[in-house]
């Protein structure tokens, strides 16, 4: 009988380089790993550097009443994850160590809290951007960081449950916005070249729900909203979305009361960077011992 092959994930988890957890997409990172993943991420910002307004990092959860304005639960309520916590007395908490005690669910009488983890790193900076009231002439172009969390589980080590999106936020008029996606569509490919990894610029969807959100994956296709980066990481057949290049038209505007000067709702656009997926692309194409890696990658990475 012929041996299956090694898989990918198997190989990182005997390599030490990803750590199992028990949990499918819930994986400790090495040391190397991490590595890797911030020295793509000062690669990153050498692009554009200049352009930046800003820049930000996020903790994992954002507040509940933004994750709610972001409709994120119309289109994607498969995917989502909110934060409960115990709130009870002296005998909910014998109730619940009891349930604990005999393995039944403890969990029901848990309670939603201020917050739910973040599904897209952006998410949270628009209603930051909306306080400040209306925007500058030159809009916003905020760089920023953070893991989200998507509901996901899958022996796939480019699908996690918990992952860091690296982005770019553009926040001002349509012209702005495309001018924007436009120039990232291009840089991303540079940005692929240098690193020595296969690639291909695809328009995209993202998974909505449900049979009315096949509808909108189709409408959006057809308006050209996404485009994603593809890179062959765990099979070769289905290449994996290593960054994402959207383009929210006013809807985020809208939602969160962002205005342009002349008082129209905001647009905006953003390019996002799977870390973990670009970070495991280079595992995958230069191999598990980062210190045999091309030279041309090294010198793009380590300068
Ligand atoms: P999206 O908001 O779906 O366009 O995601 C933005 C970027 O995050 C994608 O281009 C991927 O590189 C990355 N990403 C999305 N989902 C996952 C996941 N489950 N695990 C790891 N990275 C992901
Ligand atoms: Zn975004």
């Amino acid at each position: 009988m012929m041996e299956k092959p090694i898989s990918f994930l198997d190989q990182l988890f005997e390599k030490r380089i990803l750590h199992d957890s028990g949990v499918d997409g819930l994986y400790a990172r090495s040391a190397q790993f991490e590595d890797v993943v911030s020295r793509f991420e000062t690669f990153a910002l050498t692009f554009g550097a200049d352009e930046i307004t800003e820049s930000m990092m996020f903790p994992p959860g954002m507040p509940m009443a933004d994750f709610e304005t972001s409709g994120y639960m119309k289109s994607f309520p498969h995917l989502a994850g909110t934060v409960h916590a115990f709130c009870g007395c002296d005998s909910d908490h014998m109730g619940l160590l009891q349930c604990l005690a005999e393995g039944e669910d403890w969990t029901k009488n848990q309670k939603a809290t201020q917050v739910a983890l973040t599904p897209a790193a952006c998410y949270p900076l628009y209603p930051i951007l909306a306080r400040r009231g209306v925007l500058p002439e030159d809009g916003a172009y905020v760089a920023l960081q953070s893991y989200c969390f998507r509901h996901e589980p899958s022996k796939d080590p480019a699908r996690m449950q918990m992952f860091r999106q690296r982005e770019y936020v553009r926040v001002g008029t349509a012209e702005q916005t495309m001018a924007f996606r436009n120039t990232w569509k291009e840089r991303g490919s540079v940005m692929m070249e240098r690193l020595c990894l296969p690639h291909e610029v695809d328009v995209a969807n993202d998974p909505f729900f449900g049979r009315g959100g096949r509808m909108m994956g189709v409408s959006q296709r057809e308006q050209a909203l996404k485009f994603e980066m593809l890179v062959p990481i765990n099979s070769t057949e289905k290449p994996t979305a290593c960054m994402s290049f959207n383009y929210h038209t006013d809807n985020f505007g809208k939602a969160w009361d962002i205005r342009l000067p002349d008082g129209n709702p905001a647009h905006t656009a953003c390019v996002g960077f799977g870390l973990e997926r670009i970070t495991l692309a280079l595992f995958r194409h230069h191999g598990l011992d980062v210190d045999a890696w091309p030279d041309e990658v090294r010198s793009a990475l380590w300068g």
